[in-house]
């Protein structure tokens, strides 16, 4: 599953308490990923689209909670070719469904081209909780190890300048453009994208976006110091990186002052000596070759069982 799908299904199992957060999440999703149907001696209807099961499932649970909507979900498979499910939920023409348009501040004229968003994002609570349904319903992030990314693509410009505006509201720098016919609202820098994740409550997404990070730093780092880049010399380099990353995860959870000394010891001359080999760690400490490389193990291990705790 990609790391987008990751942060979407993590996001769709979160849940606010208040009743204007949720209003202001089923508006997000909505926005962006819903459009409204006029059907003659019907009335107004909504078709929400989604790739995800999770997202399908919230939207419809708080689009039940606002009002009584007569709802319908279907799946279809190889959706334009590409291999991944689609969900619609439906909402069905019928007496409730004004009432719940104009919770959600859904006019024919403003949906979907939804201008500012009113009363409904007054509170900073429910501007966040916005952003969270939008991105769930049109937001896409580049898996960690790769170049720093994260989108939200909108079917035209109102609800993408409203995103706009809304990031720079919550102190980011987001850039807009439009790609064939629609416009993405995108964040470029890692810590932009880790900020953003970590506000909208993604922990796990978040810790895996951090120590993915550091991993790439501290390779960088490495590949600065070896100019050569012979094959063993990656691969020490890799090595490190990762023992680096455990050992800043360790420290990062304040375990590693627990630790015992000789660990201690060796994590210590790890992050101070980036690009020694194992046999020059076990010469920097002292040890035997094995030993040292036991240790770093105990350490890599320790970290892993830290990583799975959450
Ligand atoms: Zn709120």
């Amino acid at each position: 599953m990609s790391f987008a799908a990751d942060v979407k299904n993590e996001l769709a199992r979160l849940s606010y308490s208040r009743p204007c957060c949720r209003r202001a999440e089923v508006a997000g999703l909505l926005r962006l990923g819903a459009s409204m149907t006029l059907r003659a001696g019907q009335g107004l209807g909504l078709t929400f689209t989604t790739e995800n099961a999770a997202v399908a499932r919230k939207a419809l649970v708080l689009l039940k909670e606002l009002a009584p909507v007569e709802t319908e979900i279907t799946v279809s498979r190889f959706r334009r070719l590409k291999k991944n499910n689609s969900y619609t939920v439906r909402v069905v023409p019928g007496p409730a469904v004004e009432g719940l348009f104009a919770q959600l501040g859904l006019t024919p004229e403003t949906m979907p081209q939804a201008g500012k968003g009113g009363a409904l994002l007054r509170r900073s609570c429910c501007r966040l909780a916005y952003l969270r349904g939008a991105f769930q319903a049109g937001g896409s992030v580049n898996r960690p190890e790769a170049d720093c990314h994260l989108e939200i693509v909108a079917a035209s410009f109102q609800p993408a300048d409203l995103l706009h505006s809304l990031l720079k509201r919550c102190g980011f720098s987001p850039g807009i453009t439009d790609r064939k016919e629609e416009y993405v609202v995108y964040l470029k820098e890692g810590d932009a994208i880790s900020d953003f994740l970590s506000m909208m409550e993604a922990e796990a997404a978040v810790e895996a976006y951090e120590v993915a990070r550091n991993v790439k730093e501290v390779r960088n780092q490495v590949n600065r110091l070896v100019n050569c880049e012979t094959a063993n010399i990656n691969k020490t380099a890799d090595a490190a990186a990762r023992q680096i990353a455990d050992i800043r995860l360790l420290e990062a959870k304040g375990l590693l002052a627990h630790l015992s000394e000789p660990l201690r010891e060796t994590a210590a001359a790890r992050l101070e000596n980036p690009g020694a080999t194992l046999s020059e760690l076990a010469v920097i400490l002292g040890a035997g070759r094995s030993g040292v490389n036991h240790r770093l193990r105990k350490l890599a291990q320790l970290a892993h069982d830290e990583g799975e705790e959450h």
